[in-house]
């Protein structure tokens, strides 16, 4: 196992990005305003189950260790580091600290493609009068 896994299997994404920006339930993700782009609606989101971020005005993207890298302006590997230290995780001598492993490409659509379906339909579950619309199409639940 590499550093990345193994800071990724005992550090909450939640918890940290909370350090950072207020965060509000919504479904099961949640949402606040965007650390990299100044908005006044809030489009950022975290998926705790997914362990990713995902921000829908400026498409940031990534796991609890890019998050703090871009925070922090530093490499993921600083940032593992960084985290490590903060939440007390001794790392064991046998892992690798190389900056090989980040989220396959393929997860991380899948991921993707998962935020923006909750989104979707966190925003039609606030229009009734267009799921009256769609039902009136035919279009069931
Ligand atoms: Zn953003």
């Amino acid at each position: 196992m590499n550093v990345f896994s193994f800071i990724k299997e005992r550090v909450q994404i939640l918890n940290v990005i909370q350090e950072h920006i207020a965060l509000k339930k919504a479904g099961n993700y949640w949402k606040g305003s965007c650390p990299f782009h100044s908005e006044k609606t809030a489009s950022f989101t975290v998926s705790p189950h997914r362990g990713i971020f995902y921000c829908f005005g400026c498409q940031e993207t990534g796991d609890v260790i890019s998050f703090v890298s871009k925070m922090e302006h530093c490499t993921q590997v600083e940032a593992a580091k960084q985290l490590a230290e903060r939440y007390n995780i001794e790392l064991p001598e046998t892992i690798t600290h190389e900056a090989t492993e980040t989220l396959d490409e393929k997860k991380r659509y899948f991921a993707l493609c998962e935020a923006v379906a909750n989104w979707c339909h966190a925003e039609l579950a606030k229009n009734p009068s267009v799921i009256n619309y769609l039902e009136k199409r035919g279009i069931s639940q």
